[in-house]
């Protein structure tokens, strides 16, 4: 009789009363799925929960080199909000954040969605203007923000120093139903309801070659082997340019690291999420009391997944001014992500010149917000050919000049 150890017998218990344990089996590769979709990451996860909940399409696989949530998704600071300028970016991150309010109920999982509030400084006069145009739209968009004074941040946020001597604060963007959740959550809730939908999650399984007759897609070669499929979701962020190549053609997308760090613990101290774009940086307090705090991309392209001395340095020096408590924090881990950037800074969901692709990428910094609206929108566009959402986030636009221009509402911000 096969003995199991306490310790294995306890660990799968706990597996499986968390709901872990269908979502993190690798079950054989079917021969042929209806769709597969490459990248267990927030989007791709999205992508098929909805083609499964809004359009009926189960027999579906999501394909992952590496382990579920594991890029990107779970990297981020986990910053949520929806105030954009232009209306096509509002409308689907207001979709997601909408979707954000109900998701632990959705999935039965709980994503600790927390709409605590986020604030976007303005410490320059062209911010000031740039942030009253985005809370004028926004009002037309129907999205919920409004300009507010320095007094009004300081009462938000009494930690601020809001009379800095390079960059006093000057006012702010406030969307108080914006917030935080908590990144993994998102990527397991999503995956155990595919899990239950009869979907298979196949990990440690890289899409090494995409197969295509006739200008049709056929199918995908993988680390474990070849499958065959109807239709491809390819939705791997900062890998978009490895796999485009793989189905012969480019994308106008390149690859970088963002980083961010986290301190010790301490008291909470903040419970909204700021933004200082000028300085750069952006800061929240989690649950466990760490100060998250973002910093920049790195200025080339590279696919490293790791963080650096030099980020952390600049990032605590641009936010020291803003909040002189962080002077006196033990920074306890940094890290990095792989990050995909288009030209505009808007993302990318679309067909693609091979039949039966899809693609979604291009969130660059800041796709952790946008990931139910996109996996809504996206699986809209596979199973039906079009989505009012995505109509212009569509390739077209890089050939018609179409480009939509979010630099004052988001640029590399979160
Ligand atoms: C440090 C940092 C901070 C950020 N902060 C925020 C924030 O506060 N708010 C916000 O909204 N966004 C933020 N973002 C951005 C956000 O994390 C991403 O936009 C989002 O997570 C992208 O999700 P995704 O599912 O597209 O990609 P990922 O989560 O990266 O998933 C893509 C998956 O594809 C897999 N893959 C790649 N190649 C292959 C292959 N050949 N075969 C199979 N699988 C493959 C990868 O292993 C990966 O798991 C931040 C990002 C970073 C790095």
């Amino acid at each position: 009789m096969k003995r199991y150890s306490v310790f294995a017998v306890a660990r799968e218990a706990l597996r499986y009363h968390q709901g872990w344990g269908r979502a993190w089996k690798s079950p054989e590769p079917k021969k042929k799925y209806d769709a597969i979709i490459i990248g267990a990451g927030g989007h791709g996860l999205a992508t098929a929960y909805y083609l499964g909940k809004n359009h009926g399409l189960k027999n579906v696989a999501i394909l992952e080199k590496g382990w579920l949530g594991g890029g990107n998704t779970g990297r981020n600071t986990t910053i949520i909000r929806s105030n954009y300028l232009q209306d096509a970016s509002a409308a689907i991150y207001e979709k997601a954040r909408s979707l954000y309010e109900t998701m632990s109920q959705d999935l039965n999982y709980n994503v600790m969605f927390s709409p605590r509030g986020v604030m976007m400084l303005a410490q320059t006069q062209h911010e000031i203007r740039g942030y009253k145009r985005t809370a004028q739209a926004n009002s037309l968009q129907g999205v919920s923000t409004e300009f507010i004074s320095p007094e009004k941040v300081k009462s938000l946020v009494p930690i601020i120093n809001i009379d800095g001597p390079r960059y006093p604060v000057l006012g702010a963007l406030w969307q108080s139903r914006g917030g935080t959740a908590r990144h993994d959550a998102v990527a397991w809730g999503y995956a155990r309801a595919c899990s239950d939908m009869g979907m298979d999650i196949i990990q440690q399984c890289e899409v090494t070659g995409i197969r295509r007759e006739n200008g049709q897609v056929q199918g995908v070669e993988t680390s474990k082997g070849s499958i065959d499929c109807q239709k491809l979701g390819i939705v791997v962020a900062g890998h978009t340019g490895v796999l485009a190549d793989m189905a012969g053609f480019r994308m106008p997308v390149e690859a970088v690291a963002l980083q961010a760090l986290v301190s010790e613990p301490i008291k909470p101290c903040m419970d909204v999420v700021v933004m200082a774009n000028t300085v750069h940086g952006y800061m929240s307090q989690s649950d466990k009391g760490e100060m998250v705090i973002g910093g920049g991309a790195d200025g080339f392209n590279n696919y490293t997944q790791r963080g650096s001395f030099h980020h952390v340095e600049e990032t605590v020096r641009a936010l020291i001014e803003t909040f002189p408590i962080i002077s006196r924090l033990k920074m306890l881990r940094w890290w990095g992500g792989i990050v995909d950037m288009t030209g505009d800074r808007s993302p990318i969901l679309s067909k693609t010149p091979v039949g039966n692709i899809f693609i979604n990428c291009g969130w660059g910094t800041g796709g952790f917000k946008a990931i139910p609206g996109s996996g809504w929108a996206m699986a809209e566009l596979m199973a039906k050919g079009h989505s009012s959402l995505t109509e212009e986030f569509s390739l077209n636009r890089f050939k018609e000049g179409k480009f939509i221009d979010e630099s004052v509402a988001a640029g590399v911000a979160h």
